[in-house]
């Protein structure tokens, strides 16, 4: 059983902040890995398929699912579908079994709020959305 948690921090050291995104890639790529019962990718056992689109907060998932799938870019079995969305699918190539995860909207909309999205949206060009017109909290 995978559990997110054992890849937190080397999850940061990649990712290089702390951010909600990159947990969320790390919990997604969990369920995908304990739906399929496989281990972490040593080399091009898994394909993940990640629909994110280009804004910083996206990217920030497939960092989460990099670190604990081991599904890098680097290996090329990491690829971008460009649909905007937050999910992932996973492939056991052994196998040819696959799994699409989804955050729930809950988890999605828990994220909006937090102090970090607040902070970047004034320097972050592709970050659009409801942040940018909001101001930091004030220390
Ligand atoms: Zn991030």
């Amino acid at each position: 059983m995978v559990n997110p948690k054992d890849f937190l921090e080397a999850g940061l050291q990649l990712h290089g902040h702390k951010c909600p995104a990159m947990p969320m890639g790390l919990r997604a790529g969990a369920a995908a890995m304990n739906a399929l019962k496989v281990e972490r990718a040593k080399d091009g056992q898994l394909m993940a398929l990640v629909e994110l689109g280009e804004h910083h907060c996206a990217t920030c998932f497939a960092d989460g699912i990099q670190m604990i799938t081991g599904c890098t870019f680097g290996k090329g079995n990491i690829k971008k579908l460009h649909y905007g969305k937050f999910g992932l699918t996973l492939i056991d190539r052994q196998t040819k079994r696959a799994v699409r995860v989804v955050p729930k909207a809950e988890a999605m909309q828990a994220t909006r709020p937090r102090r970090f999205l607040l902070n970047i949206a004034k320097g972050c060009a592709g970050f659009t959305g409801a942040a940018r017109g909001r101001t930091a909290p004030r220390r």
